[in-house]
């Protein structure tokens, strides 16, 4: 009988469960903080500074016992000549015991809290020194870790990196000097090197600015953003212009006779906003390289009929058009308002989403296939594999920050063959600031609709207390009276789906009683696409005066006669929820009101994001308030999952330096193509894949 090996238990070193298997990967490994441990205070000093920051300070143990209150610790306490702190370790080591017995001199850091028996430092960093011994000169660089992998262990590998003779090489220049110039920024003329700007932030010296270095905008680290940016911009600016080299349908939006009908069958006039943004769409359809488009446009602003207009160009020009919606709520709002557009037209238009039975299904793919819908108009269901278009030659993603990169480049290459690529016009009601534009979306073109349709009334909101629920009712019947519709926006509740459920079921039997004289109805996630269907549109044909829905309304509903919102606890939501929540109402002329309900006691952070909602409509105000609040992740959402590039830098405190580089990576891009490739391989190695995406 062959003897079966045991399975290895040889574990993949600390080490390199992070990547760090390389000298070159571990001296790019930079810490994320410092500790300022060249500080030290005296205990009494200590305990008057220390409340809520780390502090440093020493002393001898007086006493150790384990005690058990209730559950078993480890309580030291520490004196020097004014003053006594206690220490207590809630998990700790009998060596840990051994360590800090009575007479011993510890150097704690942590911070201090008031305790039962006086103040306390609660897992306290803590060496064993002489009372004497000389305090740090430097900062002490703190790295991200892993448990099992120590950072005294961690500085030890980076230190033993930086002297390995290949490093020499790898940090060496790859640009001549003047490349890094730019005579608009002459900060950049103090750049250090990058080999010293690397030496500096693992082993800040005594004199270095300590401040600029924790607030990382020291020079050093002005070096590394620097690179960081470039690494970013030429790695986009390449995706830019690779796209250029594909193959995409030539387009012409001329002023048939088919879309000069459509304009004549529109209850409206396009603004002057939507008019420009046609024209840049245009202009990138005639090309002979696929459009890579991101059509902004708050809440309301119109970008469906500007979608509308450039898929009537590509179906005239021959093409099949695909629009992708996240949802099926939205996918279907979007088939029931071209329906009748393109029904006119004589257009031929298939639904495809999950929902449909498998026959609907394979009958909408054959259309698809065979040519005969013109345009398809669906969910996530467009993009699987069973989905074979005959001649796609754009592809419309709406809220595209919903979709992964790796979707929406399947609808991108969907086409037939393979030889052409589609135009892809994306759109978005979620503002992307400025220095986010110049970074992430770097590969994207934007067309921007920064005005509302005329005769819009800016959403009054207001704040009111949930105590007040009663006089939110009389406003909400004074408003049904007049012939207006509600919505009423349920609790989010993270924790528990159940019970978010629960909430709205309950509000729902709430406001039918409430408001008897009245017809209520009710949309949550769990509902079949066909019973949610089927209430939205019971709202929007008016049989239905109140909606009561969680938030899968947020994006895209479009009921004009909706002119009032309440959202329950409103401190629960988001800044971009709230706005996107919001942007349900005010709509059509009549002036709109939102309400913001929220429960006391009121977070600060809760308070100003509320606070910003009731004076400002304007979405680009309010991103850039999210983006300073919680950084990129969320307004990326999917698009660079977890992977960002920019470690160092920060959107906002850097603007200038974006800018910079900007500016910077052209040059390269134009002047050394390959010294350009060589620093992407220094910086993103065989993450540049991701980013072309
Ligand atoms: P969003 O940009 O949020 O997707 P929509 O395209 O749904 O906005 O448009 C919002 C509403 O405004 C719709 O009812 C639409 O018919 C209407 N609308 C769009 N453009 C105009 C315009 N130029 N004048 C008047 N109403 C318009
Ligand atoms: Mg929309």
């Amino acid at each position: 009988m062959p003897i079966k090996k045991p399975p290895s238990t040889k574990q993949p070193s600390p080490l390199s469960r992070i990547g760090l298997t390389t000298p070159a990967a571990l001296v790019l490994h930079l810490p994320i903080r410092y500790e300022d441990e060249t500080q030290l205070e005296d205990i009494s000093t200590a305990v008057a500074k220390g409340l809520f920051s780390a502090i440093q300070t020493q002393g001898s143990v007086i006493s150790s016992q384990v005690v058990f209150r209730p559950r078993r610790q480890l309580l030291v306490r520490i004196a020097d000549d004014n003053g006594e702190l206690n220490l207590r370790f809630i998990n700790f080591y009998p060596s840990q015991q051994k360590q800090m017995s009575v007479g011993v001199h510890l150097r704690v850091r942590g911070e201090i809290k008031l305790g039962y028996s006086g103040p306390e430092m609660i897992h306290p960093t803590v060496i064993v020194i002489a009372p004497d011994s000389p305090l740090p000169q430097q900062l002490t660089p703190i790295y991200s870790t892993i448990s099992g992998l120590g950072q005294g262990t961690l500085r030890k590998a980076i230190g033993k990196g930086l002297k390995e003779p290949e490093i020499v090489n790898f940090l060496m220049e790859i640009f001549p000097k003047e490349v890094l110039l730019h005579a608009k920024y002459p900060m950049l003329k103090n750049l250090p090197s990058l080999d010293s700007a690397i030496r500096i932030l693992h082993n800040p010296t005594a004199d270095v600015d300590k401040n600029a270095l924790l607030d990382r905008t020291h020079m050093a680290w002005r070096r590394v953003q620097l690179e960081e940016l470039l690494a970013q911009q030429i790695s986009l600016q390449r995706a830019h212009s690779e796209r250029q080299k594909r193959l995409a349908p030539q387009i012409e939006i001329k002023s048939s006779g088919v879309i000069d009908q459509f304009l004549k069958n529109l209850p409206f006039e396009l603004t002057q906003a939507q008019r420009r943004v046609c024209q840049e769409i245009s202009v990138d359809l005639r090309q002979k390289f696929p459009m890579n488009r991101l059509l902004q446009g708050d809440v309301g602003s119109g970008k469906t009929v500007v979608a509308a207009l450039a898929a009537i160009a590509a179906i005239e020009s021959g093409y099949q058009v695909a629009l992708m919606a996240p949802t099926e709520i939205l996918a279907e709002q979007h088939f029931q308002k071209f329906s009748p557009w393109f029904n006119e037209l004589g257009i031929e238009i298939t639904w495809l989403t999950g929902s449909l039975k498998a026959k609907e299904k394979r009958l909408a793919q054959q259309h698809i296939s065979s040519g005969k819908a013109k345009i398809a108009i669906g969910t996530h269901a467009l993009i699987q594999e069973a989905v074979l278009f005959k001649n796609l030659g754009l592809a419309i993603i709406d809220e595209q920050h919903r979709f992964g990169v790796r979707q929406r480049l399947q609808l991108h290459s969907q086409n037939d063959g393979e030889k052409t690529f589609a135009h892809q016009l994306m759109m978005t009601a979620t503002p992307i600031p400025r220095t986010l534009a110049m970074t992430h979306y770097a590969d994207l073109d934007m067309s921007v609709i920064d005005e509302l349709p005329p005769g819009r009334k800016p959403i009054l909101t207001k704040l009111i207390k949930k105590s007040r629920r009663i006089e939110v009712i009389q406003g909400i019947r004074s408003e049904l009276e007049k012939g207006r519709q509600a919505y009423w926006v349920c609790p989010l509740i993270e924790e528990s789906e159940t019970l978010q459920l629960q909430t709205a079921v309950e509000t729902f039997e709430n406001l039918s009683q409430e408001l008897h004289e009245y017809r209520v109805g009710l949309v949550h996630g769990r509902l079949s696409a066909e019973e949610k269907s089927g209430t939205m549109n019971d709202f929007k044909s008016g049989k239905l005066q109140i909606l009561v829905a969680t938030t899968v309304i947020e994006v895209g509903v479009d009921v004009p006669n909706a002119t009032l919102m309440v959202i329950e606890h409103a401190e629960r939501f988001g800044y971009s929820q709230l706005h996107q929540l919001r942007g349900r109402v005010g709509r059509g002329a009549e002036q709109s009101l939102c309400l913001l309900m929220y429960s006391e006691p009121l977070s600060n952070a809760a308070k100003e994001r509320l606070q910003t909602l009731r004076e400002t409509n304007d979405g680009f105000v309010i991103a850039e308030r999210d983006l300073a609040l919680r950084g990129p992740g969320e307004l990326l959402g999917s698009r660079q999952s977890g992977d960002t590039m920019l470690r160092f830098v920060d959107l906002q405190r850097d603007t200038w330096l974006i800018e910079a580089a900007k500016l910077i990576a052209q040059n390269i891009i134009l002047r050394y193509p390959d010294l350009a490739q060589a620093h992407l391989q220094r910086w993103l190695g065989s993450r540049e894949e991701l980013i072309k995406a």
